[in-house]
């Protein structure tokens, strides 16, 4: 069979507000050695805020 994900990692991404994980993602940590920080609704919060990258 096909290797998966040999250098891809999960990566949970956190609400900065409440510091609430409401997503997952996976990226290629060799290529993507930043941070990961996108705009997201936290239902949390109720409303859109910025997500960052954790493990
Ligand atoms: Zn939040």
């Amino acid at each position: 069979m096909a290797k998966k994900s040999d250098a891809r990692g999960v990566i949970y991404l956190a609400c900065t507000t409440c510091q609430e994980r409401n997503y997952t993602s996976s990226k290629n940590k060799k290529n993507d050695t930043q941070r990961l920080e996108l705009k997201k609704y936290c239902p949390r919060c109720r409303s859109h805020q910025v997500h960052k990258e954790t493990k």
